[in-house]
């Protein structure tokens, strides 16, 4: 069989668990917590796993009661936008990739170009070439990874369909301003070009600085999927449930995919993820991450420092970027393998998220740990 994607391997993330897994190193490579999901959540679970009435399909779009309480809590943590339409405008996904998937395949056509800023979430490029679509790669310049809006413009051409944006970005923090949005709308202004914004790291705020949403901008909340994920919300990257924001008349086409990939979003899941929402008005557990995270923040980031480590500094998300030319000159592929097998801990080396394999010289950790996983990783790290 000819593949579809010939140059395409095995994800960076499978690939480093499975160095993890055989070296014995730390994980502070894939991106998921060492932590369980809140108490109240799993027992939710257990009480729809056990409870009669819940294990057969759930509606296409979503529980409606699910949907009820994301709207209600984007309406509240999103003040100055509209509320999105439970009905009409929101979507759960089987985790932030189902509804990437479904986006791209609902709007990208053969030939369309859509515009990646690298570096870039490993499945962006691949999946919009399954639909036929071209990506346009643009390169987010480094150290701060802000985008260079006249860089991305002079990428824009009549066949651009959609603009990728991830904020909080990962793999770098860097967290879209103000002054970015509008320049992501200037941009598009008088086109049909669409947007797709990766939000999965909206709730992590770091230094009292909520990122702001495509949604808050009127311009672009016309034309913009939103996606989030109850993986990073709740420490819960294994229930794969996430969701798309959209206007009505994206979400009609999101559906029209959606209902042919999963058709619907595990029932007992979505049922446990409504009752912890509806039961927390006041988004006690959103706004906690805020603390949780930027105490792991700078207790990781003032314990690398302390054994030599040249930290990026990276505002949002739950990873954090390295340089390591004190240690090794090898490219970041190497040394990332070299710190699993003789250092003890497993990274990811920054040049996964380029599509030509363009070498940063940086490595990526997850700090989504317990305190005491970041110190024995931090004395691994100490040379
Ligand atoms: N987008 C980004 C930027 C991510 O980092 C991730 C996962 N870490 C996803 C999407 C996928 O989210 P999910 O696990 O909900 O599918
Ligand atoms: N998003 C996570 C990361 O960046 C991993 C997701 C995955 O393993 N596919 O590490």
């Amino acid at each position: 069989l000819a593949s579809k994607l010939p140059d395409i391997g095995v994800s960076i993330f499978s690939q480093m668990t499975a160095l993890a897994q055989e070296t014995g190193a730390l994980n502070l490579a894939q991106g998921f917590p060492d932590y369980d999901p809140p108490l109240a959540l799993r027992e939710a679970l257990a009480h729809h796993a056990l409870a009669p009435g819940s294990h057969q399909y759930a509606p296409m779009p979503g529980l409606p009661r699910l949907r009820q309480a994301i709207a209600a809590q984007v309406g509240r943590l999103q003040a100055d936008a509209p509320a999105p339409d439970p009905d009409t405008e929101i979507t759960i996904t089987a985790g932030a990739t189902e509804a990437l998937y479904v986006v791209l395949a609902a709007v990208v056509r053969p030939g369309d170009e859509v515009i990646i800023l690298e570096p870039a979430y490993d499945l962006y490029g691949p999946a919009v070439r399954l639909q036929g679509g071209v990506p346009r790669y643009v390169r987010l310049p480094a150290p701060d990874f802000r985008p260079d809006w006249d860089a991305v413009r002079a990428a824009l051409g009549p066949r651009t369909r959609l603009i990728m944006v991830n904020t909080p970005h990962n793999p770098s923090g860097a967290v879209f301003s103000a002054a970015d949005w509008d320049a992501l709308a200037n941009l598009v202004d008088g086109t049909d070009v669409l947007v797709l914004s990766d939000e999965v790291y909206e709730h992590l705020v770091f230094d009292g600085v909520p990122p702001r949403s495509a949604r808050q901008h009127p311009a672009l909340r016309a034309r913009s999927f939103v996606l989030s994920s109850f993986g990073k919300t709740y420490h819960a990257t294994g229930w794969k449930a996430g969701y798309c924001l959209a206007p009505p008349a994206l979400t009609t086409e999101v559906r029209r995919v959606h209902q042919f990939v999963t058709f619907a979003v595990s029932t007992p899941t979505q049922h446990a993820l409504a009752d912890v929402l509806a039961a927390d008005p006041l988004d006690a557990h959103a706004r906690g991450l805020a603390a949780f995270y930027q105490a792991k923040r700078d207790a990781f980031r003032a314990l690398l420092a302390g054994a030599g480590w040249q930290l990026l500094a990276v505002p949002g998300g739950y990873f954090q970027l390295a340089g390591y030319q004190q240690y090794s000159r090898a490219t970041d592929v190497a040394f990332a393998t070299e710190l699993a097998r003789d250092w003890g801990v497993a990274v990811v080396p920054v040049s996964a998220f380029y599509h030509d394999g363009y070498d940063p010289g940086l490595i990526r950790f997850c700090f989504a740990k317990e305190l005491v996983t970041l110190e024995a990783a931090t004395t691994r790290l100490r040379r």
